[in-house]
This record gives structure tokens, C-alpha cells and sequence, in this order.
């Protein structure tokens, strides 16, 4: 307790007096104590030759991430103790920032306590005389990137209490888990990655591993930037703009529409830079959440495998069946991607999804209520149909094809063939294997 005039010391056991002294390093030292060898409890006042005033400091304590990122969480508890007494103080605050009001020389420590009640590591503290405008704690916390800014969301669980990779970077340790080819390629798609998740937000770990897995399948791991086909072809069947990056970017549209979103210019000579690794990955990133009517962002965060896979390929070449034993599709890749990056131990996305991972039914899928896909799903599925990708099925051709019945009433295929089949020749096709 402070008076106007006065500081309160508190005398140990065995000193009655202690002369304090503030050196120019702005601490209190103890210069000498008067010792009657009985020692004392009561509190001593020693008059100061100043006011008060002058030796208070007031300052915000702004609390940020290992990156230096402004660190704002409902409810974040810290505890404040001061060192020469061991008196604690726990304060709970919400915007990231502390006021606070100290004793020049006066050394704190905070100890900011994550939402399970365990302590990071401490902070130290000195207020000085010279003032400073805000004093930033250092904190040794994850955080996931770009959801604390000034004006985003709030997000409450984003201390990394839990392995998954929500709050973190992907690795090169990672894609090689994934690999089941040559792997010395992939050092240069570390950098892309991070940076367009980040770009983004493709930053829960469950969207990491759909991203990667769906490019991984697209592009033979990586190996190939571009789609494998002359200049000559690509003038005479895309208008000089073939698919390029990890989700082929085809048509001039598209590499304009691209171009516009990143303010630079992807046609004529230019469009060649989407082959390099890095356009490979940020083209595929803004696909994801922008190359088509539905975010596949918000797809992955619901373990829609079926629905990313049909709009990603217009059908289900690669799902879950492969001609090479079984790990290189599209199934594979994402069961494969869900351990590496612990998604099964996310404590952010819908926990009712934990259980069931590795279930992926149509009913649950987007493609359930679109008519061309719904009849690809039968189709893909029929034994009788020759297309590899998926584990053939008769009762799930049916289940596709008697959606597709009932959706037909009222949507028509766009375009007006698909796999194809006009809508028509679909319906015939459907009742048959639905009778048979
Ligand atoms: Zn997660």
C-alpha cells in the first residue's frame, strides 16, 4: 500500500530498517538495513524526498505472440506478482492490453495462464522513469496467424493446447509422410504453402489437409506444374491457356480473373509464371476459395471429401480406387493427410465430426443435391461402367442414380451433356439399373 508521500517497506525477520536507494538503472537496491536483532513484522514508512507521483509509472502492457502479433483472447487470465513481496494478483482481460499502474524500480512478473489453468512462461517487468508508450510482452504462445487482427473474429481456442496442425506451419516432414514417390523436389513448396494459407486462410487443419491432399493427387505429388501437352495443342484446344499450377488454372478467364485478384498480369508471356512453384500453389489457393461457386474451404471444414472431389474434377476420377495399390487417391491422400497433421485431436473445427473421419456418405454430401454429380456418383460406382476411381458398388450406383431420379424433376444438367449422357439418355440409364 502506497501513501501520497511515503513507501511502505515491509521489514524481514531480521532487519527493522532498510534504506532503499534508486540507482540509475531505475531499481531499488538495498543500501543498508539497521539490524536490533529481534527483527519486527510492522511495516516501517520511509519518507520519500519527492512526491509520489514521480515515482509512479504508468504504462499498457500489450500482450503478443512468439511472431509479434497482437495477441486478443476472450478472457485471458494473468497473473501479475510482485517480485520483492510475493503478493500475487490475477487479472482477467479481453482486448489483449493491460493498463498498468507501477512503482518505478518496482519489478513484476506476469505469468499469462492459458484457458486450461497451466502457466506460460513468465515475463519480467521494470517500470522506468523515462517513459515508454506501451511495453509489449513477449509471449510464448502459438497463435494461429491473421485471426487476431483488428477487426477479425475473435477466436477462443487458438493456444496451441492440442497437436494438431491448426496452429502451425506445414513442414517438409509433412509433405514426405505424404509422398509416395520421390520426395526431393518438395523443399520449394514449403514457403508457397505457408504463405497462401495465410493469403487465404486456409488455416484450420482440416482444410490444410484437403488442400494438400487434392493438389498432391492433382499433380503427381507435386511433380507436375503444368498439364503435359505441346504448345501447339495448348494453342489449337485452350486458346493458348492451358491448365497450369496445382489446380489447373485453364482458359484466358480464368488466368484474367486470377491476375485481377493478385493486381499482375498472367496472359501472353506471362502466363508461364503460373508453373513456378509459387503461382502453382497461390493460383490453387485462391481456386479454393474463389475458382468456383462454392468455397471449398467450407467443404473441407465439413469433411465433404465427395463434394471437394467432384467440383475439383467435374467427376470422381481418383476418389477411393487406384490403379497403384491403393495410396494415390483421392481417399487415400486425405486419410493419410488427416494423421499426419493430427486432425483427429482438433479441439476448433465441429467435434461431432471426430468420430467419423473416415465416413464419407453421399447423404451427408453437396453432391446430393446436384443433378449432374448425383448421376456421375451412380455412374462411377456401376459396375458396368468402365471409369476407375471409385470401389464399384452396385448399391451405391443405385443410391446415386434414384437421387439423380428425384433431382431430375426439377434441375437440368449444365452443361446439357454430362459424361456423356444428355439428361435423357441419363434418366433411361438410371430407371433401368434401378429396375434391374
Ligand atoms: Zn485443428
Amino acid at each position: 500500500m502506497w501513501d501520497s508521500n511515503g513507501v511502505e517497506v515491509l521489514s524481514s525477520a531480521n532487519r527493522d530498517i532498510e534504506f532503499l536507494a534508486l540507482t540509475s538503472n531505475d531499481e531499488f537496491v538495498l543500501k543498508r538495513s539497521l539490524n536490533s536483532g529481534n527483527g519486527t513484522e510492522k511495516p516501517i514508512l520511509i519518507q520519500l524526498d519527492e512526491p509520489y507521483e514521480k515515482f509512479k509509472s504508468t504504462s499498457t502492457l500489450t500482450l503478443v505472440d512468439r511472431e509479434g502479433s497482437n495477441y486478443v483472447i476472450e478472457k485471458t487470465n494473468i497473473e501479475m506478482l510482485i517480485v520483492a513481496t510475493g503478493k500475487k494478483k490475477v487479472y482477467s482481460i479481453s482486448n489483449g492490453k493491460l493498463p498498468l499502474i507501477s512503482m518505478v524500480g518496482q519489478r513484476l512478473q506476469f505469468t499469462v495462464l492459458k484457458p486450461d489453468g497451466k502457466p506460460l512462461d513468465p515475463v519480467s517487468y521494470v517500470a522506468k522513469r523515462v517513459k515508454e508508450e506501451a511495453i509489449k510482452l513477449h509471449l510464448d504462445v502459438d497463435i494461429v496467424k491473421g485471426l487476431t487482427e483488428k477487426n477479425e473474429p475473435i477466436i477462443e481456442q487458438n493456444i496451441k493446447l492440442h497437436d494438431c496442425a491448426c496452429g502451425r506451419d506445414i513442414t517438409l516432414d509433412d509433405l514426405k509422410a505424404l509422398a509416395v514417390g520421390s520426395t526431393k523436389h518438395l523443399s520449394k513448396f514449403i514457403a508457397p504453402i505457408n504463405d497462401s494459407f495465410k493469403i487465404y486462410k486456409i488455416d484450420k487443419c482440416i482444410q490444410k489437409a484437403y488442400f494438400i491432399s487434392q493438389t498432391f493427387l492433382e499433380t503427381g505429388e507435386y511433380k507436375y506444374l503444368e498439364e503435359r501437352v505441346s504448345a501447339e495443342y495448348e494453342k489449337n484446344n485452350y486458346g493458348g491457356y492451358k491448365g497450369r499450377g496445382l489446380i489447373q488454372l485453364t482458359w484466358k478467364d480464368n488466368y484474367i480473373a486470377y491476375g485481377k485478384f493478385k493486381g499482375e498480369d498472367f496472359t501472353g508471356v506471362n502466363r508461364v509464371k503460373i508453373s513456378s512453384p509459387k503461382y502453382a500453389v497461390d493460383s490453387a489457393a485462391w481456386f479454393w476459395r474463389k475458382g468456383k461457386a462454392r468455397d471449398l474451404n467450407e467443404l473441407a471444414l465439413k469433411n465433404d471429401l465427395i463434394g471437394v472431389s467432384a467440383i475439383i474434377n467435374g467427376g470422381f476420377n481418383h476418389f477411393d480406387n487406384d490403379n497403384h495399390g491403393g495410396r494415390e487417391n483421392r481417399k487415400a491422400y486425405l486419410l493419410r493427410a488427416f494423421k499426419i497433421l493430427k486432425v483427429g485431436n482438433c479441439k476448433i473445427i465441429d467435434q461431432s465430426l471426430l468420430s467419423s473421419l473416415d465416413d464419407f456418405k453421399l447423404e451427408n454430401s453437396i453432391v446430393n443435391d446436384m443433378v449432374g454429380e448425383v448421376f456421375g456418383w451412380g455412374l462411377w460406382h456401376d459396375p458396368e461402367y468402365k471409369k476407375i476411381g471409385c470401389t464399384k458398388s452396385l448399391s451405391e450406383a443405385r443410391k446415386g442414380y434414384a437421387r439423380f431420379i428425384e433431382l431430375s424433376k426439377n434441375q437440368k444438367f449444365k452443361p446439357p451433356k454430362r459424361y456423356g449422357y444428355t439428361q435423357e439418355r441419363a434418366e433411361v440409364l438410371a430407371r433401368r439399373k434401378l429396375s434391374g
